[in-house]
C-alpha cells in the first residue's frame, strides 16, 4: 500500500487501506482464544502503522508520484479504494458483532445451565419466577421441589461419581416428563430440583407429580458391580395471593419437609 501510494500519489487513496489493517489487528486480538491477552503488541503495531500513514501523507505531499495517472484514472481508483475500505470496515464490524453475540450466548448458557446435568440452574428459574411476578401471572402456577431421599447414603455407599450419575438420570427423567406435561424445571442445588408448572382447573396436578415420582423410582443406577434404585420426595405449593417469591418457595420447602418427616418417597401438595 505504501509502495502504491508512492507510485501513483495520495490522490488514489491507497493509503486508506492501512486503516483497514489496523482494524484487522484489533479483530484478530479480540478473537484469539489466549486467556492472558495483552493489547500491548497490537498497540505497538497499530502505532507503527499510524506513523507509516502519517509518513506516507508527508512523503506523498512532498514527492511527486513515480507513475502519475490521469485525473480520471486517479478519480476511479480513489472511488474503488474508498468502496473497498468501507466494505472491509463494515464486514469486519459485522464479523465482530456476530462474534460478540455468539460469545454472549455462550456465557448466558454457562450462567443459566447446570454443568453436571445440562439442565437450567437456579438463576434461570429465579428469572422465570420473576417474569411471572412482573406479568402478574403467578396466580395460576405451582412450584414443586424434588429432593432425592437419603442421597448422602448413596454417595457414602457407591461413591460420589455414582451419586453424580443418579443426578444425571434424574435430570433426564425430568426432561422427559416436562416434554409430556409442559412444566419448567431446574437443578435448584445439590440433590434438589425445582419445577414450575401451571395448575389444572385451579389445582396442583398431583397425578403429574405422582407420575414423575414413580418414573424416578423406577430408574436404575448401575455401578460396575451392582445396580440400585432411589426415591424422591416432592413438596408442592400453589401460589397464594399476597405471597412474595421467597414466601412461595419457603412454603414449598415446608411441604417437602412434611414429606420427609412422614416417611419420604411421596408427593405433598397444599
Ligand atoms: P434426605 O432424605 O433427608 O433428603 O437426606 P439426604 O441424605 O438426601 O440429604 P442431605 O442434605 O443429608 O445430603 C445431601 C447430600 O447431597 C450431601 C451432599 O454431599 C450431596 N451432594 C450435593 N451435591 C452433589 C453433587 O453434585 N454430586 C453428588 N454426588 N453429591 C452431591
Ligand atoms: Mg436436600
Ligand atoms: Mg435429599
Amino acid at each position: 500500500m505504501s509502495a502504491a501510494t508512492l507510485c501513483v500519489g495520495l490522490g488514489c487513496n491507497f493509503q486508506l487501506c492501512l486503516f483497514g489493517v489496523i482494524l484487522f489487528f484489533f479483530i484478530i486480538e479480540c478473537i484469539l482464544p489466549d486467556k492472558k491477552k495483552s493489547i500491548t503488541p497490537v498497540l505497538i503495531l497499530s502505532s507503527l502503522y499510524s506513523v507509516a500513514i502519517v509518513a506516507l501523507y508527508v512523503a506523498g505531499n512532498r514527492i511527486s508520484p513515480f507513475y502519475p495517472l490521469s485525473l480520471t484514472e486517479t478519480g476511479i481508483l480513489a472511488v474503488v479504494i474508498v468502496i473497498f475500505v468501507l466494505l472491509l470496515i463494515i464486514t469486519s464490524m459485522l464479523f465482530l458483532l456476530r462474534y460478540m453475540v455468539h460469545e454472549e450466548e455462550k456465557l448466558t448458557k454457562k450462567a443459566e445451565y447446570d454443568a453436571l446435568t445440562g439442565i437450567p440452574n437456579r438463576f434461570f428459574m429465579m428469572d422465570e419466577i420473576q417474569k411471572l411476578f412482573i406479568e402478574n401471572g403467578q396466580k395460576d402456577y405451582y412450584l414443586a421441589m424434588i429432593d432425592i431421599d437419603n442421597f448422602k447414603n448413596i454417595n457414602d455407599t457407591y461413591g460420589h461419581n455414582t451419586g453424580d450419575d443418579a443426578l444425571k438420570i434424574l435430570a433426564k427423567t425430568i426432561i422427559l416428563q416436562a416434554q409430556k406435561h409442559g412444566f419448567k424445571y431446574c437443578r435448584w442445588g445439590g440433590e434438589e430440583f425445582l419445577l414450575l408448572g401451571k395448575c389444572r382447573s385451579g389445582e396442583i396436578p398431583k397425578d403429574t407429580l405422582e407420575e414423575l415420582r414413580s418414573a424416578i423410582s423406577s430408574n436404575c443406577v448401575r455401578t460396575s458391580r451392582e445396580s440400585f434404585r432411589y426415591t424422591v420426595t416432592i413438596g408442592a405449593g400453589k401460589y397464594t395471593s399476597g405471597q412474595s417469591a421467597k414466601e412461595w418457595l419457603d412454603f414449598v420447602d415446608k411441604q417437602l419437609y412434611k414429606g420427609k418427616r412422614s416417611g419420604k418417597n411421596q408427593v405433598v401438595c397444599s
